[in-house]
């Protein structure tokens, strides 16, 4: 017997129909003699819809959107309810399917979360209640994505936050596993849509699905990772779509197991080959080549809250002069470019230019800590397709490059051939 967590997605919960599918997997576990606390979303685009009518209630014109400084609190409120209708219905048909089942808001667990509304985090979630339940044979089924302050205010996590919320269920029951059922049946050595050859992968390190997450693969919020990572809770990820009697294999059969890197044999050097659209190059030329520029540019993007992701900078003509790129989202390239206008007296650079036509693409593995030549292996295959790299930025278990925009696609799956990752067993 084992204590699980099965986290269903929005579109495992979209109507009844699917919610049956999704109790039907619960009940498979459970007949396995498995303890179960399940973690649901809001029905596929519920959120949306709720989100909408709180822009509608602050706002009744129509113009602008929903205002945060005054009504955090009730935008939590209304956003929260989708997940209470989601976890209310599959406690029911557990029930009727004669499974033991018991629904626990985010206060009656508790999760107790810090009270920044809209964006709470998690601190603390108490087992006893859930443990209770385990106890009495209870199928325990909590609404993801909401909890509650010390204070008794209802909070929400920030959107696709419900991944965050059984993760830590998980920890905080010390669940063998979080299972997380999706619309994907796991993580892929690429995005499936550019690259037919993307393979599914049986494992992936923490680390590696935090940079694939953090670099845009939308398969699990990136925060939930983290959690994950810094808790040591394994996850898995599948589909929804399997039927009850395929859940009965060994767990590393089904999904992608996101774990330890201790426990995965099979090493690859590059796991997955990531790339975002989402990026914008700002460039300075002929900065003063004096100390403190640099801290001035960024203290500017940071206090805006703007987040700088690659950085270069180099000298020029001997020294006198620097030259400054960095990149942001594109939706902060505006104002990023508003605030070094505001500054070039003060910050003394003589041309400020904008590409937004750029895109990153990353290679991720643990495996290039210990293998030299990957670095490589990744600038030949772009050169060799005639792809210029603008930009190179690297971690310890990841490269990245900024390119043209237009190459995107060629350069994703050169990579992915680069690295043999059409050819690895899944
Ligand atoms: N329902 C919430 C959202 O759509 C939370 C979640 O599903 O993860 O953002
Ligand atoms: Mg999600």
């Amino acid at each position: 017997m084992a204590r699980l967590v099965m986290k269903f997605g929005g579109t495992s919960m979209a109507d009844l129909e699917r919610i049956r599918r999704s109790s039907a997997l619960v009940a498979s576990e459970v007949s396995r003699g498995h303890q179960v606390a399940v973690v649901v979303s809001a029905m596929a685009g519920k959120t949306n819809e709720l989100v909408t009518w709180t822009d509608g209630a602050c706002r009744p014109s129509g113009e602008g959107g929903y205002d945060g400084e005054y009504s955090d609190d009730e935008y939590d409120v209304v956003v929260a309810s989708g997940e209470q209708v989601t976890s209310g219905l599959m406690a029911m048909t557990l029930r009727s399917m004669g499974v033991k089942a018991l629904s626990m808001m985010g206060w009656q667990v508790p999760i107790l979360t810090s009270d920044i509304h809209a964006k709470a985090r998690i601190n603390d979630i108490p087992p006893d209640n859930i443990l209770m339940a385990f106890s009495q044979g209870q199928v325990v089924i909590i609404p993801g994505f909401q909890g509650v302050t010390e204070g008794g205010r209802l909070t929400t996590l920030g959107r696709g936050g419900s991944d965050t919320s059984a993760v830590a269920v998980a920890a905080a029951i010390e669940a063998e596993r979080c299972d997380i059922y999706t619309d994907v049946d796991g993580v892929y050595t690429t995005d499936p849509r550019i690259e037919s050859k993307a393979r599914r992968l049986k494992k992936i390190a923490f680390e590696e699905m935090l940079e694939m997450a953090s670099l845009g693969a939308k398969v699990l919020q990136t925060r939930s990772v983290e959690l994950a990572m810094a808790k040591r809770v394994r996850v898995r990820v599948l589909s929804s779509f399997v039927e009850p009697e395929a859940l009965n294999v060994p767990e590393d059969q089904l999904g992608t197991l996101v774990c330890d890197e201790d426990e995965i044999v099979e090493k690859h050097i590059v796991s997955g080959v990531a790339f975002s659209r989402d990026e914008a190059k700002i460039t300075l030329l002929g900065l003063p080549n004096r100390i403190g520029v640099s801290a001035a540019i960024f203290g500017k993007l940071s206090a805006a809250h703007i987040n700088v992701d690659m950085i270069v900078q180099s000298e020029a003509k001997d020294g006198e002069y620097a030259n400054q790129l960095f990149t942001v989202g594109r939706r902060d390239a505006a104002s990023a470019m508003e605030l070094m206008r505001q500054a070039q007296d003060e910050l003394g650079f003589s041309e400020l230019r904008l590409d937004e036509g750029v895109s990153k693409v990353s290679i991720v593995g643990v495996g290039m800590r210990s293998h030299t030549g990957v670095a490589e292996t990744m600038f030949r295959a772009l050169s060799e397709k005639g792809i210029n790299i603008q930009v190179i930025s690297t971690s310890e278990i990841k490269v990245s490059v900024l390119i043209d925009e237009a190459y995107t696609e060629l350069a994703v799956r050169a990579l992915h051939a680069a690295y043999g990752l059409d050819r690895i067993d899944s």
